[in-house]
């Protein structure tokens, strides 16, 4: 049996068109990577998350929306 175990950053923002009002979107990358910290650093520089402070994770959507 072979299991891979894939690091996810999930959205912190407030999204009032959510059920339970938060976005969780989730942020993956294709290849497993070694730690949270190279993810975050790939999710910045090629998909547009943020990190506007320690344990907030902000996907490019809701930044774009002004949801941080
Ligand atoms: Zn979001």
């Amino acid at each position: 049996m072979t299991a891979d175990a894939y690091l996810t950053v999930r959205c912190d923002a407030k999204d009032p068109e959510m059920p339970d009002g938060q976005c969780d979107r989730e942020g993956h990358w294709p290849v497993r990577v070694a730690n949270h910290t190279h993810l975050r650093r790939l999710l910045r520089t090629d998909r547009g998350w943020r990190r506007p402070k320690p344990g907030r994770d902000i996907c490019p959507d809701c930044w774009a929306a002004g949801r941080r």
